[in-house]
């Protein structure tokens, strides 16, 4: 980049000491900055006809004044203008406020071009602009940029006119020239002048492909080097395993691998096989499968010589886990152990001894397992699943444990592949994207508080079955704050309605985690058959019996959450029901609750409701680690996104990048990002 460029802006002729502080105040302080501090959205000025504007959308219309225009004022200095014009066939209203001036200067029957908010149903446009005559401009766009303090929009158009006339021709290339060829992008002067200047629809498009791919570039070479980078420094494990042994076991499974799970399988076999350390992320939804691929890939290394370890979140799904697995590889003649901390004593130590002498192959527990004492003889492989949360500690304290082995994460969260190839950038992904055949879909209905009677019936029908039925609440607890149903009050409730006949129990996060095993003990052997619960009961448990779940207030959760939750039924082979209680007052929250009633595809719904919240509401404040992009938006222009990921990967593999000058820019990119030692250069 031109040192030119990274002058203070007040190396711009027209831009003094006083203009340089207040641009200071939103974080532009060279005279690059100021040319990067790219529009937030624009005016369109192109003129449109009213019959394809949608409500609420801001519109530019020509017309002819249709009446004397009033004035009315209130307060000091507000004030309110209203005239009729005529546009085209259509009588329209426009009011305008605060700029009273704007009166004298409208003559009846003149023309008049009108910006602002078009209003269907009252058929009135808000105007914050009224141009006397043609709509005569020749631009199409105005840029509107986010300002602050003493600039205004149009101080910061001035800045950056200025800016660019004077520097312009200092503007250089950052990409390489083999992507704007293939990809036919502008190169960066031209694309900055076409976000900031925009003539026309077509060069604003142009413009803001190029710097949409600039920046998902950018972000993906520090990730893939990062990536690559890492791979080779942590030398894993190559494990040679036994193909003949490997294909006679999954032929001795009670179903075929499902097309997604076979390409799984592939993807990880050749991780493991490799000398590269496995770092890999597998998604699939609830019931996709994963389970499977964890046995065989547990097997395969087995089969190499190495033991492996399958870790889970909680004690009963280790349990579960270990009973399933178990079954599966005991034919085969592999040794597998539980341990969690209810192995206590003798039968520990003998767990421990066996593990560490190597008489056992698998062993499967909580994540205590390789944070405890536990000493494994030649551990290849460690399987977490994550069930919904992909703990960023855990990934690294896994990552250096001295053993290196080949470590694969699963997860039933239905992660957006966009965000997943961003947040988990420097990890491989695979997405188990299809279900095994002959799955019955969760017949899921939205209902109306008003309904509970209804509902009610409905738990008591399933209950007089011989079903179960979870209850989830989002709250524990009464609270001023929010007006929602508390697991206390509605467990209170349920004992009362169904005295006598059923049992209902209760579970929240604010129990000891015994008591919390106890109570989901107690449901899976059918002890309880009504489990009233807060979201802990997410974090997977299998009981096949229950039938039914109803969610209270289900309006407050997220799709991607409430999917998962709807997913603790449906896990025997009879027919279950999700039924959620909610009352949106927002379009988009009822939106989204007939979306989760007519989808049942996990990846699906976390797509809707990536776009409905957006990417930070996604993963909730804490979590996001998400980066931030100028111009590119990773929601809508995600095929761009993996285009440049690819793009990047393979750059990256490539002995030229690292060698040849074409790519020095790049380097030093990678090397002032801290991503690259500086003597790796030479
Ligand atoms: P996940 O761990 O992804 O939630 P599981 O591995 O527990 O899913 O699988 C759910 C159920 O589907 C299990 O009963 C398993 O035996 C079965 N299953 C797995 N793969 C297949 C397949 N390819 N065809 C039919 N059933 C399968
Ligand atoms: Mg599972």
């Amino acid at each position: 980049m031109n040192p030119n460029l990274y002058q203070s802006v007040t190396a711009v002729k027209g831009i003094g000491e006083e203009t340089a502080e207040s641009l200071a105040e939103m974080n532009i302080f060279t005279v690059k900055d100021l040319l990067e501090y790219f529009p937030y959205r624009y005016e369109d000025y192109r003129l449109k006809d009213l019959t394809e504007i949608k409500h609420d959308e801001r519109v530019t219309v020509e017309g002819k004044v249709h009446s004397e225009p009033s004035l009315a004022y209130y307060g000091r200095k507000r004030s309110r203008l209203t005239v009729r014009v005529l546009v085209g066939r259509y009588l329209i209203q426009v009011v305008m406020f605060n700029q009273p001036y704007i009166k004298n200067k409208i003559i009846l029957n003149e023309t008049v071009t009108v910006t602002g908010k078009w209003d269907q149903h009252r058929q009135v446009i808000t105007a914050n602009e009224l141009k006397i005559g043609n709509a005569s401009s020749n631009k199409d766009f105005e840029p509107v940029y986010a300002v602050k303090g003493n600039i205004t929009v149009k101080g910061i158009r001035r800045f950056i006119k200025l800016a660019f006339s004077q520097y312009g021709n200092d503007i250089t290339e950052t990409l390489p020239e083999k992507y704007l060829l293939q990809y036919r992008l502008l190169n960066r002067r031209d694309s900055m002048r076409s976000l900031h200047f925009p003539a026309n629809d077509h060069e604003l498009k142009q413009g803001r492909r190029r710097f949409v791919y600039e920046e998902f570039f950018y972000f993906q070479l520090k990730m893939q080097a990062l990536r690559k980078i890492e791979r080779e420094q942590s030398k894993g494990v190559a494990q040679a395993y036994e193909l003949s042994r490997l294909m006679e076991f999954i032929d001795s499974l009670p179903f075929a691998l499902t097309s997604a799970q076979k390409r799984v399988v592939n993807e990880v076999l050749s991780d493991m096989k490799s000398s590269y350390r496995m770092n890999r992320l597998l998604q699939g939804d609830v019931g996709s499968g994963k389970t499977a691929v964890a046995a065989i890939a547990l097997f395969a290394s087995r089969t190499a010589g190495f033991q492996g370890a399958l870790m889970v979140p909680t004690e009963i799904l280790a349990e579960q886990h270990a009973e399933s697995i178990k079954t599966m590889l005991d034919p085969f003649g592999l040794h597998c152990e539980l341990l969690t901390s209810s192995v206590k004593g003798k039968r520990r130590r003998e767990v421990l001894q066996h593990l560490k002498e190597g008489d056992i192959d698998v062993l499967i527990g909580t994540h205590a397992l390789i944070q405890e004492e536990v000493e494994f003889n030649k551990l290849g492989l460690v399987i977490t699943d994550e069930q919904h949360r992909f703990g960023v500690g855990q990934r690294r304290i896994l990552r250096e444990k001295g053993e290196n082995p080949d470590v694969l994460f699963m997860t039933a969260t239905p992660i957006p592949r966009t965000l997943a190839i961003t947040v988990f950038g420097e990890m491989d992904v695979s997405i188990i994207d299809e279900m095994p055949a002959g799955r019955k879909t969760i017949e899921t209905y939205w209902a109306k508080p008003e309904m509970l009677d209804r509902v009610l019936g409905f738990m008591e029908k399933e209950l007089s079955a011989g079903q179960q039925v979870y209850v989830i609440c989002p709250l524990i607890e009464e609270s001023d704050k929010l007006d929602v149903q508390n697991a206390i009050d509605v467990h209170a409730t349920l004992m009362h309605h169904f005295y006598g006949r059923y049992e209902v129990g209760l579970m929240h996060g604010r129990l000891h985690p015994e008591e919390k095993e106890s109570v989901m003990k107690a449901f899976s052997r059918n002890e309880i058959q009504i489990l009233v619960s807060t979201t802990v009961v997410e974090v997977g448990v299998n009981v096949p019996n229950a039938t039914m779940m109803v969610i209270y207030d289900a309006e407050r959760f997220g799709l991607a959450q409430l999917h998962q939750l709807r997913g603790r039924v449906g896990r025997g082979d009879k027919q279950s029901y999700c039924v959620l209680l909610a009352d949106p007052k927002s379009e988009v929250g009822k939106e989204r609750m007939k979306i989760m009633a007519e989808t049942n595809d996990g990846f699906a719904l976390s797509e809707k409701d990536l776009e409905l919240r957006g990417p930070g509401d996604f993963f909730g404040k804490k979590q996001s680690g998400l980066p931030e992009f100028k111009v590119a938006d990773m929601v809508h222009d995600y095929r761009a996104l993996e285009t440049a990921r690819n793009d990047a990967a393979s750059l990256v593999e490539s002995n030229e990048f690292w060698h040849s000058d074409e790519y020095q820019t790049l380097r030093n990119y990678l090397k002032e990002a801290g991503v690259l030692e500086g003597e790796k250069l030479d």
